[in-house]
């Protein structure tokens, strides 16, 4: 009851790049192995994410539109959640503020669309597709020009869009991300990062080199450490290669984006030795544990964390970097 209040309470899309957050995790969810972003105006005219993830069937598209409404956990199973989705309220909040069309096939079946505007959801029809899902919003918030009125310049909710492309990117170094610019008429690829291969560290330092460039990645310590049934893993930029602003510290929880303040106290304890107050390092690191060892709900937009034992995290984290630190002579 509590944690459904809680997973109720917030309202999630508050800008283009929010919407592009819940679309870009179901794609990630469906298992896709290439999700494409195109955006017009920030955002705002135009949202469209396509992927070639598993699909939904026709019957299953007025469900995916119901208001909590998730194939991803049942109602008992709340604490235990693996996958991105779990509040089954994106696509219908988006149909809520934009012109929502989905279009889905499932294998050895045909493709079906399905439409939301104006609060009204139209009949599942035929419709051509080869594989995966396309969903598209447009003109979001065209009803609710108070909440349109609060968005920033195209150029800032383009930004911010691809602030959550690329965060979302570095946790899935073996998916192909490609990001467009269609405003104008005329489109342009914004970012693109091709699917790594190889072992995990390979695949992600390779990710890494092309979300945050050549020069963190020649200067980055590979980080794997293990406590007490959470691991730690990622890149952690030597001291030598800091910012004058905390604005390059990505950590992930079971592959989720957290901005998490007791996770981001660590990362700064484990370098207080080796850099000036003024300086914050560099990392991409992940944080893995079993589902029930933390709690995602705190926030429904769902980037604080609770862990169940945050001593033995902050501990790992602050362990595991100053031994990688202290290995490259620091
Ligand atoms: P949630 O992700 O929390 O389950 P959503 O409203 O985001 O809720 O999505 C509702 C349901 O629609 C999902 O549980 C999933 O079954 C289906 N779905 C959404 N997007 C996709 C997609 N890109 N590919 C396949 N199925 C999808
Ligand atoms: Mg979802």
């Amino acid at each position: 009851e509590a944690a459904i209040n809680r997973i109720a309470a917030g309202e999630v899309l508050e800008r283009p790049a929010s919407a592009v957050k819940e679309l870009v995790e179901n794609s990630i969810d469906a298992g896709a192995q290439r999700i494409e972003v195109v955006i017009a105006d920030g955002g705002k005219t135009l949202i469209r994410v396509s992927d070639d993830g598993c699909g939904m069937a026709a019957d299953d598209l007025p469900l995916a539109l119901s208001r909590h409404a998730t194939s991803k956990i049942d109602g008992s199973d709340l604490l235990n959640i693996t996958s991105f989705g779990f509040r089954g309220e994106a696509l219908a909040s988006l149909g809520a503020v934009g012109r929502l069309l989905i279009t889905s096939r499932t294998p050895g079946d045909g493709a079906h669309s399905i439409a939301v505007s104006g609060g009204r959801i139209s009949d599942v029809r035929p419709a051509a597709l080869t594989s995966g899902t396309v969903v598209e919003l447009r003109d979001m918030f065209y009803a609710t020009p108070a909440r349109l009125k609060f968005l920033r310049t195209d150029r800032a909710e383009a930004q911010a869009v691809t602030d959550v492309v690329k965060r979302l990117a570095m946790a899935e170094p073996f998916v192909t991300f490609i990001l467009r610019d269609a405003s104008d008429g005329d489109t342009r690829v914004v970012f693109r990062a091709d699917a790594q291969t190889g072992d995990l560290f390979d695949a992600l330092h390779g990710r890494l080199q092309t979300v945050l460039g050549r020069d963190f990645a020649d200067n980055a310590l590979r980080i794997d450490a293990e406590r007490d049934g959470f691991h730690l893993t990622g890149y952690a930029a030597l001291p030598t290669y800091s910012r004058g602003a905390a604005v390059a510290q990505f950590l992930f929880v079971n592959g989720r984006p957290v901005r998490d303040k007791m996770l981001l106290g660590a990362l700064r304890a484990a370098y207080m030795d080796v850099l000036s107050r003024d300086r914050h390092p560099v990392a991409a690191l992940f944080v893995d544990c079993d589902p029930m060892l933390v709690d995602v709900n705190v926030h429904p937009a769902k980037s604080e964390v609770r862990f169940r034992d945050p001593g033995v995290v902050r501990g790992l984290i602050v362990s595991g970097l100053r031994h990688a630190l202290a290995g490259a002579g620091h």
